[in-house]
């Protein structure tokens, strides 16, 4: 049997497969490359606030400028990054961008705004993350109030113990945390209530198919309550039309992101954007 299944191995490691692998360290190359030269630039997504109508943060989304191949989404290396390790450095440069660019925006005299930064999986179990963050804080000479840490339920769920642990020296620092992409994991009420957040960001697979489907919308309005209960505040991602941010308004979710704002920008962009609606306002 194992005779055979090592032929079957053999069998199976096509020519179509070696290219892959190969495809795959070429990649795995360019982006060590990418993280010693700083190929990365920084998006920032608007965050609307229900109750003020203004934006009020943003959330930090990294693409990468690839010299061949223009501005890569982070679908197709974050994964990579968090496989190989270089997650590690690679987020610690992104930190430090958002932290400067926080600060730069409140130097210009624009309203400060709460600056979102994706955590992943590898970068949260590394105990250099602390650090790092109070590193990027201190250079750029920025509040720590106004850094907001997003983790994922899956990351947190792996180890509960020191998941809290963590959480609660990266709180002592100052900065806020957010569950990012919830409803998708596995957090139980009870260990829910244990963790030191904020907010709560609902996945944006629940808001997409707002009407059509009621299950869909029962499920968004459950995690507002939920946000209520634990006196968390809600944020909904992917908000696309003006029926579902009319629906998440009326279940009282206090702040929404999506395309129907604005997609991920420029800093320039944000800056004329924020500008716009403070003039508006006044
Ligand atoms: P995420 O943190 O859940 O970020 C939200 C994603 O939804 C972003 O995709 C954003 O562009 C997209 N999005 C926002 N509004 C809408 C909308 O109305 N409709 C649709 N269809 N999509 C919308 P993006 O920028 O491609 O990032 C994907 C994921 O990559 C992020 O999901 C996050 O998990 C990860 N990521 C991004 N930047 C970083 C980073 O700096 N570090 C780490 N570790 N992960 C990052
Ligand atoms: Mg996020
Ligand atoms: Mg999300
Ligand atoms: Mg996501």
């Amino acid at each position: 049997r194992a005779k055979e299944a090592g032929r079957n191995a053999i069998r199976l490691f096509t020519p179509a497969m070696a290219e892959d692998a190969r495809n795959k360290l070429i990649r795995i190359e360019e982006l060590r490359r990418a993280v010693e030269r700083d190929e990365f630039v920084l998006h920032y997504q608007p965050q609307k606030e229900v109750r003020s109508g203004k934006i009020i943060g943003v959330e930090a989304l990294v693409r990468w400028q690839h010299p061949v191949e223009g501005l890569l989404l982070p679908g197709v290396f974050i994964p990579l990054a968090e496989e190989t390790g270089l997650i590690v450095p690679l987020g610690e440069i992104v930190l430090r961008k958002a932290c400067q660019q926080a600060r730069l925006w409140q130097d210009r005299g624009l309203p400060s705004l709460r600056m979102g930064v994706n955590v992943s999986a590898r970068q949260f179990l590394e105990s250099s993350l602390t650090s790092h963050v109070a590193s990027a804080l201190q250079s750029a000479d920025l509040d720590p109030q106004w850094l907001e840490l997003e983790l994922t339920e899956s990351l947190i769920m792996r180890d509960v113990e020191g998941a809290i642990e963590r959480m609660h020296e990266l709180k002592e620092l100052g900065v806020s945390l957010a569950m990012d992409d919830f409803g998708t994991g596995y957090s139980s009420l009870s260990t829910l209530r244990r963790f030191p957040l904020s907010r709560l960001k609902i996945d944006r697979s629940f808001i997409a198919d707002i009407p059509e489907k009621p299950g869909d919308m029962a499920i968004t309005s459950a995690i507002v309550s939920l946000g209520r209960t634990l006196d968390l505040e809600v944020v909904a991602e992917g908000v696309e039309t003006e029926e579902q941010a009319r629906f998440l308004e009326g279940a009282g979710c206090e702040l929404l992101q999506g395309y129907l704002f604005a997609r991920p920008l420029p800093s320039s962009e944000i800056e004329s954007l924020i500008a716009g609606t403070v003039a508006k306002a006044g």
